[in-house]
């Protein structure tokens, strides 16, 4: 079976979603991952903005304009009145359960709660569209199989046999409907996986269920050698291995939420990216295979600090690194770049939360110097240390812009660069104009 997974702008629009449903009606079994409808997650966002901020009436107003908007959607999605009623008494219970949040305290539980309506509105919508064509579909809710362990990391074995024996309860149905984003975590309370996690539910169901392929729909033909937002002329790479593709979802490629391709990956299931608006043009294909010697893509990872620590004590000493590492892993904080030379070390984090205590340890073993509102440019590609040039080419490329950190010999898949915020978009076009002109 076949895990297809569409994105916000897909189901963006009652047109968006007949368009979606004719592509996904071949008589083939399938689960279908979907997002919240576009700018709903966003809006959500803004609701429980003004629910920290005590400010119930601001909230109201918000959900008002967003509850006719898909009051506007449901008259276009259906042509029947019994499922206009249908849909429209469907969500205005969930606009109802949101408004039931402008009256009491507001906390990081209960925003899980009012993000995830998003996706529980949009499956709901598509499901019963589906049912009014006479197809034979079913929901799978993610709360009762998506969750979470206590390092909130998914827990794929839960995920294995929750989803199995749900899938074995509804037997014989055309199209499986599914939430993407939401889940439950270890304590049983409904949680999400980041923004943009909808594709990483895509990829932990089709490991889940030992998918032919996963497949991600949007609104771009596959991946791009360079991030479109800030680069005109990108052009889509057709192949990607999954380590290349890995690296650039994890630096700043939106079209895939960082740690999707992992799920993928170890099971071997190929991912293809593919457009909603262009649904014959060949999109990306993500697998074990690649195109050799050859630099495939560019991204972009924002917010990034970067810390270099000069101590006397590094010079020929052992167990320096250990200590500085240390730090890091007891405030739970991820190191993205590391650099080295005799006296020092430099290395990034994307992570401030605990940045004052870790600098306060840091401190003790020598001289540190924090340089903040810095970004990793990600040149991602066959890379293997025996293939000649393309690091030459990548330095050229940015001759005139200030680097603060190359790293590269961490794997035979990518170089990273760490610059200046300022300095991101001029970094990204000279590396399309030296790397695919
Ligand atoms: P969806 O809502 O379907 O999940 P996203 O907005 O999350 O879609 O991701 C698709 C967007 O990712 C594209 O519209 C594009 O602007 C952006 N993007 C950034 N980098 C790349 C890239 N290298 N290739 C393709 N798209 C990219
Ligand atoms: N709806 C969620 C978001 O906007 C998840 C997703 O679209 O992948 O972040
Ligand atoms: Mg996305």
């Amino acid at each position: 079976m076949k895990v297809l997974k569409f994105g916000g702008t897909s189901v963006g629009s009652a047109q968006r979603m007949k368009e979606v449903a004719k592509l996904i009606l071949d008589g083939e079994q399938k689960i279908v991952v979907l997002s919240a409808m576009s700018g709903t997650t966003n809006t959500l966002v803004e609701i429980s903005d003004y629910l920290y901020k005590k400010n119930p009436v601001g909230a109201n107003e918000v959900i008002n304009a967003l509850e006719r908007k898909y009051m506007t959607t449901i008259e276009e999605l259906y042509s029947t009145e019994e499922y206009k009623e249908l849909a429209k008494e469907t969500i205005k219970a969930n606009f109802g359960y949101i408004r039931s949040f402008t009256k009491d305290l507001f906390t990081l539980f209960e925003e899980k709660v009012v993000l995830a309506q998003g996706e529980l509105m949009s499956t709901a919508m598509f499901n019963l569209y589906l049912k009014e064509c006479g197809v034979k579909s079913a929901l799978l809710p993610a709360l009762e199989y998506a969750r979470t362990d206590k390092n909130a990391e998914p827990d794929p074995a839960y995920i294995r046999e929750k989803l199995t024996a749900l899938l074995a309860e509804t037997p014989d149905q055309e199209i499986y409907i599914t939430q993407g984003y939401i889940c439950r975590n270890a304590y049983g309370e409904i949680d999400n996986l980041q923004r943009g996690g909808s594709d990483y539910s895509a990829s932990l169901i089709g490991a889940a269920i030992d998918a032919d392929e996963i497949q991600i729909w949007t609104d771009i033909d596959g991946m791009h050698n360079n991030d479109p937002r800030y680069v005109e002329g990108t052009t889509p790479v057709r192949q990607l291995h999954f380590e290349e593709a890995a690296e650039l979802a994890y630096f700043g490629a939106k079209i895939l939420h960082p740690t999707c391709i992992t799920p993928a990956k170890l099971n071997n299931i190929p991912v293809r990216l593919l457009n909603t608006m262009d649904p014959s043009a060949p999109g990306t294909l993500i697998s074990n295979e690649t195109e050799m010697n050859k630099i495939k893509a560019v991204a972009a990872k924002d917010g990034i600090t970067s810390i270099k620590i000069k101590s006397g004590r590094m010079l020929m000493a052992y167990g320096f690194m250990r200590k500085v590492f240390e730090i890091f892993e007891s405030y739970q904080t991820p190191v993205d770049m590391v650099t080295t030379s005799e006296v020092g070390v430099s290395l990034t984090i994307d992570n401030q939360r605990h940045l004052p205590e870790i600098l306060d340890e840091l401190k003790k073993f020598g001289t540190v110097t924090v340089d903040s509102e810095m970004v990793i440019i990600c040149v991602v590609g066959d890379l293997e240390w025996t293939n000649l040039g393309f690091e030459a080419k990548v330095v050229e490329a940015l001759k005139n812009i200030p680097v603060r950190m190359i790293s590269y010999g961490g794997s035979n898949y990518n170089i990273s660069i760490l610059v200046k915020a300022e300095d991101k978009k001029a970094a990204l076009q000279s590396l399309s104009e030296n790397l695919f002109q």
